[in-house]
């Protein structure tokens, strides 16, 4: 494997003692840092075969996507003819579950390179992604995989496990997860590995969620369940259990370290009291719930009980930076408090929490000496101010976009360099996913709504 220097910059590290380091260079070895350390320590003592210049930007870790749809990209600009949906339940009634039924093998394919491309090009080099195609099930996540290899970004992927229609469908999603998982066991060479998905508690009952639980944790992967994102999944549950939804998830068996709970916004301090007993994290994702006008996660609250939060995009605007900049915002506006959520906190929930959300903050998440080499040079376009050790987390939290990501490395590899994608063909790419979207949006011309819900 090749040795790169990078040479330069301001160094976020968000290592434990946050350092943020001027004028320092990185060492990158066989896929691991190697060294940190003043550019004129390192330029002496280390030689490498390739030296990237990053004097005058940002080196950080690679951002990480706690929860997206990667197929999501391809209703970028739909404009999808159907009855205005009045609540959450409706959007997915009448957008998100006909995508789904439409979907195909192909889609996923297409939709899961150009969702890499889009990560890859505005920073994003590790994400946990749950494909939900109820008629594109088995082997769907070879495809996934397939498109994560040839962009070169680290994904955890999942089939979306839910009995919409039938159990059987149910058991088949899990099923894919497990099968997926039995096959990266055999072969680790691959930059996807399993994760298992359930759509959300009042798609699954209690039977499905208890087998999943016991085929993850057989494979020793992460579950991750929708949570409380619209009202009607608490309304479900305490009609037909009695009980709200953490308390379910609770009693049944589900939650515990290695779960991811997506969204959580209809949650109260005991649900909150629940989630940090277990030990469980959540995934948010502001501008998601924006879009889908569900309310706002209580964050400051999570984090005020200890749970440790990450972010994603749940399938919407890619761009992490634009992700960091709406947690950052969102929250002073709800609490009117303009202390609710500093800017490292951010940044962190973009980072080292999201590898502690998924077990990998010992592998992932920050620039330290022996873990993986997965960094991002920033270089925004135009500076206004001065960038310091003392700015440079508020430029990237205000004043920083994704297409300010100017050179992106995983696993020692560098993948786009001055902005030009080493790895895949990105006209090609985007050709694929746009013939995969005009037939999806053709198809989706003539669907009826889907009603159904477990009952
Ligand atoms: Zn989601």
């Amino acid at each position: 494997m090749t040795s790169i220097l990078v040479k330069g910059g301001i160094v976020v590290t968000m290592d434990p003692n946050r350092r943020i380091l001027e004028d320092h260079s990185v060492v990158v070895e066989d896929g691991k840092f190697r060294a940190i350390g003043k550019t004129s320590d390192i330029t002496r003592d280390w030689k490498a075969d390739e030296v990237v210049d990053a004097s005058g930007g940002i080196v950080m870790p690679g951002l990480i996507c706690s929860h997206t749809h990667l197929y999501g990209i391809l209703l970028q600009g739909a404009k999808l003819d159907i009855h205005p949906p009045s609540d959450f339940t409706q959007i997915l009634q009448r957008v998100w579950w006909p995508v789904d039924e439409n979907l195909t093998f192909e889609d996923a394919y297409a939709s899961a390179l150009v969702g890499c491309l889009e990560l890859l090009k505005t920073g994003t080099t590790t994400f946990a992604d749950t494909y939900s195609g109820p008629n594109s099930i088995e082997g769907v996540l070879d495809k996934i995989a397939k498109a994560v290899d040839e962009v070169g970004i680290r994904g955890l992927v999942a089939f979306e496990a839910a009995e919409r229609h039938s159990k059987e469908e149910g058991g088949r999603g899990v099923q894919e997860n497990a099968r997926f998982a039995a096959r990266v066991k055999e072969d680790r060479r691959s930059k996807a590995t399993p994760l298992f998905s359930l759509h959300a508690s009042f798609t699954v009952t209690d039977e499905l969620i208890q087998s999943t639980r016991r085929l993850a944790s057989n494979y020793g992967a992460p579950v991750t369940i929708h949570t409380c994102e619209g009202l009607g999944d608490l309304q479900h549950n305490i009609e037909r259990y009695g009980k709200r939804t953490l308390e379910r998830l609770r009693d049944v068996g589900l939650l515990g370290p290695d779960v991811v709970l997506a969204h959580c916004v209809h949650v109260n301090d005991n649900d909150l009291d629940i989630i940090a007993k277990s030990g469980a994290k959540v995934a948010h994702n502001p501008m998601s719930n924006m879009l889908n006008a569900v309310g706002t996660a209580p964050v400051p609250s999570m984090l005020r009980h200890g749970i440790s939060v990450g972010l994603g995009n749940d399938g919407y605007i890619f761009d992490g930076f634009e992700n960091m900049r709406a947690a950052f915002l969102i929250h002073r506006a709800v609490s009117r408090d303009p202390n609710a959520i500093d800017a490292y906190t951010v940044l962190e929930m973009a980072t080292i929490r999201g590898a502690e959300l998924y077990g990998l903050a010992n592998q992932l998440g920050s620039i330290e000496v022996g873990k993986k080499a997965d960094l991002i040079i920033v270089k925004p376009d135009v500076l206004p101010t001065p960038l310091r050790s003392d700015s440079v987390v508020g430029h990237l939290i205000n004043g920083t976009e994704g297409r300010d990501v100017r050179t992106v490395i995983v696993d020692g590899r560098i993948l786009m360099k001055d902005r030009a994608v080493t790895t895949v063909d990105e006209a090609e790419v985007q050709r694929k996913a746009q013939a995969s979207a005009a037939g999806l949006w053709e198809r989706l011309r003539t669907v009826k709504p889907q009603v159904d819900l477990v009952t």
